[in-house]
């Protein structure tokens, strides 16, 4: 069998990994092909660690072809562009088709603007490895051109970072964006005093996902750091240095960074697959894209569904490398002929930091934060990328 694996993150590679793994040791010769645009894996929940300089940049990579040299896994470089699942066929963005007797889609997400006018063009996004990059950079800009210009007015502007969205993304990035401008002015000689940075959210809650707890936690944290936390706040439009906020407000800032969402990737959409309001395909409890027999999805791309919450499984990378795990023994018993198990998601709880020396988060549903916290997150970062260099991993 042809089995296509689109996407080399954590639940496409975990997928790919585990199945190699499992189709080796059944003695199997099945055909494993891993695409990605990229030819590294990226940590993503590390990006704004690499946009603040707080890691070096390689450590948020993974280049794909050591990691696959050990592997009977295919590994194409290219672009997807559309699925056509009435031919069984993945089309490349250079042209090349993938033929497929099984696929899976773990293409994550993209950041979503929601009808914001402006935001796509006039603020930065935080997805992507590529993008945190671009980020660090354009701060480092902002901050050396702070220290040259002696216009009061345009150095406070150049200083002023504004980041939308209060969830994983943009707390965690307000918290490192907060320790590392203590270093960014002292090498740049731009005034530690002129330094503001805004989180912005248009809920009530940061961080909504854990908890009342978690937000007041979080403020207090974030506040403590220098960041000011604005919630019930909604950002009607973005223009080039310049946030509209509901009530006839603007706030100027020579750094916008959009944190406020993220959305299934178009081409699911547009290849006619099942998608919900987010644009994420839609599975069942095996998976298994609604109505398609040999698609698969898992991880932000895909909408699945929890049976016991009755919602969907959270966008987390923990929950999409599971899933990953899931679909290899999944994709093991499609090609042994055996009924697959259903999918149940294990609620291990998460865990989010606000700084360099803090965390907070809800392991096994118990609240925990500061230092334990941290201990405990870091601790997960190095298990996941024992995983991801050991043998077998
Ligand atoms: C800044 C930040 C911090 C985060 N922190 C945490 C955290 O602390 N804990 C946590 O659990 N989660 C965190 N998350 C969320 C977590 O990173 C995601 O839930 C996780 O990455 C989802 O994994 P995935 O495999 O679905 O997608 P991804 O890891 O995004 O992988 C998708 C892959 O598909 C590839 N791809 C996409 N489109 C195409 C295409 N058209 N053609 C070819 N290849 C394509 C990409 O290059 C990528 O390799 C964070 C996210 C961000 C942005």
């Amino acid at each position: 069998m042809q089995i296509v694996i689109l996407g080399a993150g954590y639940a496409g590679i975990r997928a790919a990994f585990d199945l190699d793994h499992l189709l080796r040791t059944h003695g199997r010769a099945d055909q494993v092909t891993l695409v990605d645009r990229n030819p590294y894996h990226q940590l993503i929940q590390v990006l704004h660690r690499t946009a603040t300089a707080g890691i070096e940049t390689h450590e948020s990579i993974y280049a794909l072809e050591p990691l696959l040299r050990n592997r009977s896994v295919h590994f194409v470089q290219a672009g997807v562009q559309a699925i056509v699942p009435l031919e069984r066929i993945v089309t490349l963005e250079n042209g090349q088709q993938l033929a497929y007797d099984r696929l899976v889609i773990a293409l994550g997400a993209e950041t979503a603007y929601g009808h914001v006018p402006g935001a796509r063009e006039y603020s930065l996004p935080l997805h992507t490895y590529e993008h945190a990059l671009h980020l660090r950079d354009h701060l480092i800009a902002q901050f050396s051109a702070a220290a040259r210009t002696s216009d009061p007015r345009e150095q406070r502007i150049l200083l002023t970072t504004a980041i939308v969205g209060g969830g994983y993304t943009g707390c965690q990035f307000a918290g490192e964006l907060a320790a590392w401008a203590d270093d960014l002015c002292e090498q740049t000689g731009a005034p530690r005093s002129e330094v503001r940075i805004a989180l912005i959210e248009h809920e009530s809650l940061l961080l909504k996902q854990f908890g009342e707890w978690a937000t007041r936690e979080a403020e207090r944290v974030l506040d403590a750091q220098g960041v000011s936390v604005y919630l019930n706040t909604d950002v009607e439009a973005v223009e080039p240095n310049l946030l509209h906020v509901a009530g006839n407000r603007v706030l100027r800032a020579g750094t916008i960074v959009w944190a406020g969402g993220i959305q299934g990737p178009a081409l699911l959409r547009e290849s006619g697959l099942p998608v919900d309001a987010a644009g994420r395909v839609r599975v069942d409890r095996y998976l298994r894209v609604e109505d398609q027999a040999l698609i698969f999805a898992a991880g932000d791309c895909a909408a699945i569904p929890d049976v016991s919450e009755g919602t969907t499984v959270p966008a987390t990378a923990s929950y999409a490398m599971r899933q990953g795990a899931h679909l290899a023994e999944t994709l093991l018993a499609e090609v042994e002929g055996r009924a697959p198990r259903p999918y149940e998601p294990l609620k291990l709880g998460e865990m989010v930091s606000l700084g360099p020396h803090y965390a907070l988060g809800n392991p096994l549903g118990i609240p925990l934060t500061g230092y334990p916290a941290l201990l405990m997150k870091k601790g997960i970062e190095q298990y996941y990328r024992a995983t991801i260099e050991g043998p077998l991993a």
